[in-house]
């Protein structure tokens, strides 16, 4: 293992050439702090554009021969002012210049990965010059097959590429290359995926993700009043905390660090004086009853009932293979001797709801079947309650005494999670009784 420590700045940490200044400090005060992944620059106030969206709205206006000038205007003055605060020689001019002519002239010329990917390129190149560093382009290193997988030379290729453990490298997030070469884009706050991968491909000690918070909280604090912080995460805690919405990090970063075993710090740049959150392997010890307790509304119930269902081989499979063939992924799937019911997204179920409910019916002819909306999860997640009795009998009198009704229950075997499925409007009661019943 390297002692360098990949970081990844985000939208916020890049928003201005005040932003830029405090990276300059941060990464100048750890000398192990080598390779650097930027975001595009994001919302300096609430009411502003992320500039990945104005790329995606001059897309939208130039692919149609529309006028495109207002946001991408919008985009050069964002660049321009980074420049000048920082007293940089403008060399973006030229790329916008030739990128500008390109989608007047020939907009099918530039695809909308490639529009939208120059948001971290031309920011990578600001901060490479900035902080005197090398700019390395993420294009040919981190490739990816059909199936959005990462094929396995693109390891090799970043060991290779960022080899000198002397140099300062500065990399764009969020892009790579298909196999037939051309620039692709991840989902949506995907440049943390891209520092997971680099962080991999270098055998980094650690991976910081710079944000505009302090880590993560134990709980919502639009929920909770004052939450504690959460100090420490496992990646698999992480994983059922994510899943209820309760993320700062995108979900898909997590797989390539955790089989490094290289933890992931979630830092602030606004307060590079806290800690923040680790997430790493399993500890020995956990450090409280629960790590963290988090709640997503939005689901739908699809319930199934038939006399003898246990005995009918193969009947959850044939059940899962409509939703398969709808292309309708499940939650959870709870069941019970001749039921079973199903949790899946609600917006998701809306638009293939008859065809699912039509097929399940014509090949399993079942008794009784409905769909029941508005349900909320909630996931109670810590490895602190492995192996500990009365860990769901505190939980569940916590509902009981303050008046919510569980529609769903479901523990993982692992025993770090244990999800309650409630009517949406419960939501907050369920999360602020559990947090008070495990941390006071
Ligand atoms: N700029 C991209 C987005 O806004 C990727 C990122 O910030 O991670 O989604």
């Amino acid at each position: 293992m390297s002692k360098r420590t990949v970081c990844k700045f985000g939208g916020s940490s890049v928003a201005d050439a005040g932003q830029f200044k405090k990276i300059k400090a941060i990464v100048e005060s750890d000398k192990n702090r080598k390779v650097i992944v930027v975001s595009a620059p994001g919302k300096r106030n609430p009411k502003e554009t992320k500039l990945t969206d104005l790329l995606y709205s001059t897309y939208d206006l130039a692919s149609k021969g529309l006028d495109f000038s207002t946001p991408w205007n919008l985009i050069r003055e964002r660049y321009n002012e980074i420049c000048n605060e920082l007293g940089l020689e403008n060399k973006l001019t030229e790329d916008l210049d030739s990128l500008e002519d390109k989608l007047k002239n020939h907009p099918e010329s530039v695809t909308i990965d490639f529009l939208v990917s120059r948001g971290e390129f031309l920011c990578a190149r600001l901060m490479a010059k900035y902080l005197g560093a090398n700019f390395v382009d993420t294009f040919p290193l981190i490739t990816f097959d059909d199936k959005y997988r990462i094929v396995p030379k693109t390891y090799d290729d970043i060991a290779k590429a960022l080899s000198d453990e002397n140099q300062l490298y500065v990399l764009p997030g969020f892009y790579g290359s298909n196999l037939r070469g051309e620039v692709k884009t991840f989902s949506r706050g995907g440049s943390d995926i891209t520092g997971a991968i680099l962080a991999n491909g270098i055998d980094a000690q650690k991976y910081e993700n710079w944000t505009d918070v302090s880590g993560m909280l134990m709980a919502d604090p639009r929920i909770v009043e004052n939450p504690l912080p959460i100090e420490y995460v496992s990646y698999r805690e992480i994983r059922e905390l994510a899943y209820s919405g309760a993320s700062v990090l995108h979900d898909e970063s997590i797989a390539p660090c955790r089989v490094k075993k290289i933890p992931i710090n979630i830092r602030n740049t606004n307060r590079p004086e806290d800690a923040g959150t680790i997430i790493g392997p399993t500890p020995e010890k956990a450090l409280r009853p629960i790590t963290g307790v988090a709640g997503r509304k939005g689901f739908s119930m699809i319930y199934i009932e038939k006399s003898m269902m246990n005995k009918e081989v193969g009947f959850g499979r044939r059940v899962l293979a409509v939703l398969e063939s709808e292309g309708l992924s499940y939650e959870l799937c709870p069941s019970a001797i001749d039921s079973m019911s199903i949790v899946v997204d609600s917006k998701a179920l809306e638009a293939v709801q008859n065809t699912v409910l039509e097929d399940i019916t014509q090949q399993m002819r079942p008794d009784r079947i409905k769909v029941f909306p508005g349900i909320a999860l909630i996931a109670t997640v810590g490895h602190g309650m492995t192996n500990k009795i009365g860990v769901a009998a505190k939980l569940f009198t916590a509902l009981a005494d303050n008046n919510v009704n569980v529609r769903i229950i479901d523990q993982g075997s692992s025993q770090i999670n244990i999800i309650t499925g409630v009517d949406e409007a419960d939501t907050e009661k369920a999360i602020r009784s559990i947090y008070t019943a495990f941390m006071n």
